[in-house]
């Protein structure tokens, strides 16, 4: 299947001249995300993975019919002050300034195998700190996926020692 056609591109937004890649139009038709899943279950099924987890928003909506379909647990990565119980965080660097992102200290257990998903790579700053959390608490990062990948913005560079999926380039 072209998942590349239920990927709407919005021109100007948030800002001029973003081209904002919208998946809201792949997950609400019913085969396109079933089939996007089911490429990423496929991909996760080699590589003996115990947890998922996901950067908030749209990683959930990625890592969790996997989790499911794999018979795993997930486990969110939050912005600060989100989750309520005892986290450890990460900075990471946005286009302007910077932000947190958290994940409870008894999310992962030492030598656990994570995969990690998100919708898009875009600069990589997202999947970084994700990954560090993971690798902060004993996680070992057996694989990443996304839907999309900006090839564009370089972020793959930050990737070099894992293993990743990448359902569409643009
Ligand atoms: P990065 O940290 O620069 O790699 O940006 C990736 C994060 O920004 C992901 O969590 C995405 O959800 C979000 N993002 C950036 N650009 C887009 C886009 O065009 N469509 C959807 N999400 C985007």
């Amino acid at each position: 299947m072209d998942l590349k056609q239920f990927v709407t591109i919005v021109e100007d937004w948030p800002k001029p001249g973003i081209k904002f890649k919208d998946i809201t139009t792949l997950m609400d038709n019913g085969e396109a995300y079933k089939y996007a899943t089911d490429q990423i279950v496929d991909y996760a099924r080699d590589r003996e993975i115990d947890l998922v987890v996901g950067p908030e928003a749209r990683g959930f909506i990625i890592g969790c019919p996997v989790a499911y379909s794999l018979g795993v647990g997930f486990a969110p990565v939050r912005k600060d002050g989100k989750l309520p119980r005892e986290t450890v965080k990460v900075d990471y660097g946005l286009e302007y300034g910077k932000d947190v992102l958290t994940i409870h200290k008894d999310a992962i257990k030492p030598g656990q195998r994570v995969l990690i998903t998100d919708d898009l790579l875009a600069t990589g700053g997202t999947i970084d700190a994700t990954i560090k959390l993971v690798e902060e608490l004993g996680g070992v990062v057996a694989g990443i996926a996304f839907l999309i990948e900006l090839s564009y913005l370089g972020g793959h560079d930050k990737l070099d020692k894992y293993d990743v999926l990448t359902l569409m380039k643009f």
